[in-house]
Formats: structure tokens, C-alpha cells, sequence
């Protein structure tokens, strides 16, 4: 049982995310709590820098529709209703923001590897979105490595 009214469950669509589903679920079992969940969808021009003269529309149109599809399954298996899940284009920092403010949300929860080295001093997701959030972050410990 938490305080939080608001929650906003950022998800990756891992194997990972039932770890962070299940440390949401546990702090948003008070009245008024409401549980909203989060997939940003990261648009193929940022991968080639929008270098390359192609449409890619209709395969970024299938890769939202999938992860609509997967976080549904999620919503359906966890009980969280159609409108508390958001699929978003972005970058996933930005948007969590974005939406965390949108929805007035008292904390966010996000997985986190702990990871060291290059991917430390490279950054996470987790860490991106800890810096500039305007509410609680909770990271949840996720995988194996240490
Ligand atoms: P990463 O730093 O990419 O290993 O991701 C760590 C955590 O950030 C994941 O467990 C999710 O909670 C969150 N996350 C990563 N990518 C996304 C995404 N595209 N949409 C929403 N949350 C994400």
C-alpha cells in the first residue's frame, strides 16, 4: 500500500517488464490509485539520422500497431483499462516526461539494469528519466547483471 494517486508505469515490452508491472501493481493496490502504463515507440528516422530518402511509414505504422497489441495483452492480463495505456512516438525520456506531467502523475517506475561501464557512463532510460522528472521516480532492479 502506497500514498500514490497517480502512477505512470513506464514499459519497454521486454521479458522484463512483469518484474516492473508487478512492483507498480504492489503500489497501486490504495483507493483512488489509479495504474497507467506507458510504451514509447521510437521513430525509425532517429535510428538512420533521416539520412535515408525511403518511407518508411507503413513499417512504423505495424511496429506501433504491434506494441499496441502487446501492451494491451499486458492491460488485459493485469486489469488496467484501454484508456490508462498510452503507446507514444519519442523519444522515450521526453515522452515519459510529457505524459507523466499530462497526467499529473506522483511517481513514475521504471525498470533499471544497474548497469556499469560504457553503458553506465552512456546512460539508461532509467537514468534519463530520473534526471528531469518532476515527481518520485521508482527504479526497479530488473535482469540478472550486476
Ligand atoms: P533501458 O535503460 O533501455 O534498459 O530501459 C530501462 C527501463 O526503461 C525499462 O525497464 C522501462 O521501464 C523503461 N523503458 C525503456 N525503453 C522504454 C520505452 N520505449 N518505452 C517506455 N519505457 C521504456
Amino acid at each position: 500500500m502506497s500514498d500514490y494517486k497517480n502512477i505512470l508505469l513506464a514499459l519497454d515490452l521486454t521479458e522484463d517488464a512483469e518484474q516492473v508491472i508487478t512492483r507498480a501493481l504492489s503500489i497501486s493496490q490504495g483507493e483512488g490509485s489509479t495504474l497507467h502504463m506507458i510504451h514509447v515507440v521510437e521513430p525509425i528516422s532517429f535510428a538512420y539520422g533521416g539520412d535515408i530518402p525511403m518511407d518508411f511509414s507503413t513499417i512504423q505504422d505495424d511496429i506501433q500497431q504491434q506494441a499496441k497489441q502487446q501492451l494491451s495483452a499486458l492491460g488485459l492480463r493485469h486489469n488496467i483499462p484501454a484508456e490508462q495505456q498510452h503507446i507514444v512516438l519519442g523519444r522515450p525520456e521526453t515522452e515519459i516526461h510529457n505524459v507523466a506531467e499530462e497526467l499529473n502523475a506522483d511517481v513514475i517506475v521504471i525498470g533499471s539494469h544497474g548497469r556499469h561501464g560504457l553503458a553506465l557512463l552512456l546512460g539508461s532510460t532509467a537514468n534519463s528519466v530520473l534526471h528531469g522528472a518532476k515527481c518520485d521516480v521508482l527504479a526497479v532492479r530488473v535482469g540478472t547483471t550486476n
